[in-house]
């Protein structure tokens, strides 16, 4: 059983997820440039890119990686927004809105591409977004 199943038995996650790494309790005190709060994919995400430029990082996490949402939800890596239309974004938040697109558009090769690069196990698979419409509204924004 691992430590999470002991430490969370109510969690089916926990209970069908390889065990993370064992990592350090905090005690004491430390000392790092930046510390992050939380070890979900916007916390570890931080660090990771933070890491890579060079910076001193801490991350501190109340139970373990993955713990949040992060650990519990569907697995679908989708690249759109359930609603709004991209144009509509960039109308309203001009450069901003650019950029925010930008991102959302990258934002699955981005996360395969940090996958392969780190050689992360997360029974990953990149094939594609298949976008189902019901309805004319639905057609436009796909
Ligand atoms: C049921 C469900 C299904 C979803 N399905 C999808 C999907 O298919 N595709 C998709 O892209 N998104 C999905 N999402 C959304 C996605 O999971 C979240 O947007 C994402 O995981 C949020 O990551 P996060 O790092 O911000 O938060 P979290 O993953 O929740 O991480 C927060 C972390 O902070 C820790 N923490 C909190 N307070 C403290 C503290 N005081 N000190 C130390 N640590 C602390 C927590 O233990 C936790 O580990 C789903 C969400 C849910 C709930």
């Amino acid at each position: 059983m691992s430590a999470a199943e002991v430490r969370f038995p109510e969690s089916l996650w926990a209970a069908v997820t390889p065990a993370g790494p064992e990592l350090p309790q905090l005690a004491g005190a430390g000392q790092a440039d930046v510390v992050v709060i939380g070890a979900g994919f916007t916390g570890l995400s931080a660090a990771l890119h933070l890491r890579e430029a060079g910076v001193d990082v801490a991350v501190i996490e109340a139970a373990e990686p993955g713990w949040g949402a992060s650990g519990r939800n569907n697995g679908q890596v989708i690249p759109t927004l359930s609603r709004p239309d991209p144009d509509d974004i960039v109308a309203k938040h001009g450069a901003a809105g650019e950029r925010f697109v930008a991102v959302l558009r990258d934002s699955a090769n981005t996360l395969f591409d940090l996958a392969r690069r780190y050689q992360i196990q997360a029974e990953q698979e990149q094939t594609g977004w298949i976008q189902p419409v019901h309805s004319p509204g639905r057609i436009k924004i796909a």
